[in-house]
């Protein structure tokens, strides 16, 4: 029986069918000769993190796929904080917020003119030195950079998480106006969190504008850079490990910060993969580095954005491409894998991602397989949306793939069993031996 469960995620693979795809999705029509050796060798499957039709962001998706509980999940932005090793305590609100350009209209609303934009980079700190601390009402708001425009916004005081968005992610729409939650339009810590967070966003917009740089931006004929835009509030939550609840040491192998703050806030370690401009290459490296960590680990994620960035730029042959580099990465580190009978492999998506439309993420579930010893074979030659949807696998859904997991791992609990008081998925769980006489 397997011993580790190597999983190897590629982000956003699910898609959508496409004309000029000849109505075929892009790993439909993807030369994928790796993937579908692979899908011949063991089960297959459809899988969904959540409801079938809802759209997932990654660390949502993530999140449960590891196990854990929805009550547990602390939102974006503290999971971007730990990331980027920003401060945040207990009671802190941390979430994302990034530089835009803005145009003002008639009646004061703004609209978002581009979301994304460019700076150079002594531009951007000036920009940064601008709005780097607020202070209002008993609240301090501190903007932490984590990446070239990107940030972490943090609000520090008697302040809550449970506010809207400012941005709309989508070109010419109008910033939207920061409120309580429902549940929350009554909760005084919600409210002022709102009102200081909107207080420092138009101080912010008037700051931005007036800045020289963006005088001079306008002179030479480039938008400026005038607009902070904030979404996916949270607050650090108790969780249990992926340790206590699964018995499993986890191990994520990825380039991305998101996903070093996920694993360090289960209990997971992180080995942090680079990224070139080829994926494939870059998949094979990471593939290599889990195979040497088999023996360390009982649970190693290997994560690729590539199909989830390619399919961002709306063209479904430039994922078609992706597709195909991960499939040569993947056949060039494979067997290493796959030669393993400790090795329970496991590839799948955490969400879809379509390249047509104006959905970010779309709601279809993505291909999953399974290979390893004693996992159920079927008759299904390649590993595609479609194809995988006559698997042995069924739908999956939601944490299920844990279990499936720890199932192929033979350490899964029979329900009912009870050895430890904590409760555990796994078994035996972490028990005290039957004392005869205590001496
Ligand atoms: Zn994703």
């Amino acid at each position: 029986m397997p011993k580790t469960c190597v999983l190897i995620l590629l982000d956003g693979l699910g898609d959508r069918s496409h004309p000029e795809l000849d109505h075929k999705t892009p790993l439909q029509a993807a030369h994928t000769p790796c993937l579908d050796r692979l899908a011949a060798m063991g089960g297959t499957g459809l899988y969904h993190a959540a409801k079938f039709g809802q759209p997932l962001p990654s660390e949502n998706a993530h999140f449960t796929m590891f196990g854990n509980k929805k009550k547990e999940f602390p939102g974006r932005g503290p999971l971007e904080a730990i990331g980027a090793d920003v401060p945040l305590g207990k009671d802190d609100v941390a979430m994302l917020a990034h530089f835009t350009s803005v145009l003002p209209t008639l009646h004061n609303e703004l609209i978002l003119k581009y979301d994304r934009i460019c700076g150079t980079p002594a531009e951007i700190d000036g920009f940064y030195h601008v709005l780097e601390n607020f202070e209002k009402d008993g609240i301090r708001i501190d903007l932490h950079k984590t990446g070239g425009l990107f940030s972490v916004l943090t609000m520090r005081g008697d302040v809550s998480p449970h506010i809207t968005d400012s941005n709309p992610m989508v070109d010419r729409r109008f910033l939207s106006e920061i409120k309580p939650l429902d549940s929350f339009r009554d909760d005084p810590a919600t409210i002022r969190t709102a009102e200081v967070l909107t207080a420092y966003l138009r101080w912010a917009y008037h700051q931005l504008s007036n800045e020289p740089q963006n005088k001079l931006r306008v002179k030479q004929k480039l938008p400026m850079i005038n607009g902070l835009v904030t979404q996916r509030a949270g607050q650090l939550m108790p969780c249990v490990s992926m340790r206590d609840r699964y018995g499993l040491h986890g191990l994520v192998i990825a380039s991305g910060v998101m996903y070093k703050g996920l694993a360090q806030y289960i209990g997971m370690s992180f080995h942090k993969a680079g990224d070139t401009r080829d994926p494939g290459h870059d998949l094979a490296r990471r593939i290599e580095h889990a195979a040497g960590c088999v023996d360390e680990f009982d649970f190693i994620h290997v994560h690729t954005k590539a199909p989830d960035q390619a399919a961002h730029t709306k063209k479904p042959k430039a994922k078609v491409k992706a597709i195909e580099s991960l499939d040569k990465g993947l056949n060039e580190s494979i067997d290493s894998l796959i030669n393993n009978d400790d090795v329970l492999l496991v590839v799948t998506a955490d969400h879809s991602t379509p390249s047509c439309g104006t959905l970010i993420h779309s709601g279809e579930p993505v291909p999953l397989m399974f290979v390893g010893g004693g996992v159920r074979r079927d008759t299904v030659q390649q590993f595609d949306e479609v194809s995988v949807a006559g698997g042995a696998l069924g739908s999956m859904r939601g944490d299920e793939i844990m279990y499936m997991i720890l199932n192929y791992l033979d350490r899964a609990r029979l329900v009912g069993i009870h050895d430890t008081p904590m409760k555990q998925e796994f078994w035996p769980g972490d028990y005290n031996p039957f004392i005869l006489e205590p001496k």
